[in-house]
């Protein structure tokens, strides 16, 4: 039984629209897929609406990934079980989509002043472009456009703090996040704490509210898993793990299902969101 909690649709940056993505996920022979999109369920409701065909026996976990920040990292922190529908839900992601419109706004005109020829409606053209817009939706543009050789050299000298299109953009603290997720009825995780210097902060995290660890990631080495999952046993905390698959086979996402959560961490995941 393969199990990938952690992927992306079209309703954030990734490039499969939902119900292709669940079409992928059968196909590469997964039980069950958790949909985690940035700043938004959009991608979850459309996955689970009435009307066409699904997958025979591939099970949904509905999800999402917050943008948020802990001390001077970014901080991503994946909500399980949610409640895609949940008024609280719709008035956050109306509120991060109003951000992430204006930030993409400002990226523009900086790049613009620079000399680089990018519009604001060639960014929200982008798959995905018109839902929860980002810097990934930015940078697919440059790398079209041959400013970049890749999406990780937009993010290391565009995008990145000194780089022209660096706009820094207002996120929840975690403690708000996780907040959220529980409103909505779910369960909070931190995502990918190798990454941008979160580890250092997993007391602080714990403190704040969060309930599990991803530990299983294809950023994550074997010594960083072991190291989660021993912080995790140690503390009671949740378990996940997930290929963060955006659909396009780049270095930071991984291929879908290549990377999974162990049965038994979904069941105790799931043991919590209905215990409350
Ligand atoms: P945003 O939603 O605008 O904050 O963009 C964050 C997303 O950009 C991350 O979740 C990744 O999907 C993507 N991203 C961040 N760093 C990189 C990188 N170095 N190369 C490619 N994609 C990246
Ligand atoms: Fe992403
Ligand atoms: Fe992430
Ligand atoms: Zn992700």
């Amino acid at each position: 039984m393969r199990i990938d909690l952690h992927t992306h649709t079209t309703a954030s940056d990734g490039l499969l629209a939902p119900r292709a993505l669940l079409d992928r996920a059968f196909a590469a022979g997964l039980a069950v897929i958790g949909i985690t999109d940035h700043d938004t369920a959009a991608g979850v409701r459309e996955a689970l609406a009435a009307g066409g065909a699904r997958p025979p026996g591939l099970e949904v976990v509905p999800g999402i990934e917050i943008s948020s920040s802990v001390g001077d990292s970014e901080l991503h922190v994946l909500g399980y079980f949610v409640d895609p529908h949940a008024p609280a839900m719709r008035a956050f992601e109306e509120e991060r989509r109003g951000l992430r419109i204006e930030r993409l706004r400002r990226i523009v005109r900086q790049l613009q002043a620079v000399g680089m020829d990018v519009t604001e409606d060639e960014v929200y053209a982008q798959p995905g472009g018109d839902g929860a817009p980002g810097r990934p939706h930015v940078a697919r543009v440059l790398v079209r456009k041959g400013y970049a050789a890749s999406m990780s050299d937009v993010f290391g000298r565009i995008l990145s703090k000194d780089g022209p299109g660096h706009v820094p953009v207002e996120k929840p603290c975690a403690r708000d996040a996780a907040a959220l997720i529980e409103r909505c009825g779910g369960v909070p995780v931190v995502a990918h704490p190798a990454l941008d210097g979160v580890d250092r902060h997993l007391d602080e995290l714990v403190a704040s509210g969060v309930r599990g660890i991803e530990v299983d990631h294809p950023d994550h080495t074997p010594e960083a898993r072991e190291r989660f999952a021993t912080y995790a046993e140690e503390r009671g905390l949740l378990m996940t793990g997930g290929s963060d698959f955006h659909g396009d086979g780049r270095k930071d996402g991984g291929t879908l299902g290549g990377t999974t959560c162990r049965p038994e961490w979904l069941e105790a995941l799931r043991r919590r969101a209905a215990g409350r």
